[in-house]
């Protein structure tokens, strides 16, 4: 099962802490994917708030 970060959105799978921002808050209750190639010129990224590339959860449901 894979899980979205809540705190940056950032989706990994089979761990407990998130790859990207080392936070524990993570959720399968995600919908939705961003995949993000050069956060520099994406303005989806931008949009997030995401600064690194990588797969992100388009929404994250509370
Ligand atoms: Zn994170």
């Amino acid at each position: 099962m894979e899980k979205a970060c809540k705190d940056c959105k950032y989706i990994s799978k089979g761990t407990n802490k998130c790859p990207l921002c080392g936070g524990e808050r993570l959720t399968d209750r995600w919908s939705g994917e961003v995949i993000i190639i050069n956060p520099e010129a994406s303005e989806i990224a931008k949009k997030l708030g995401i600064k690194s590339p990588g797969r992100y959860a388009a929404k994250i449901k509370e």
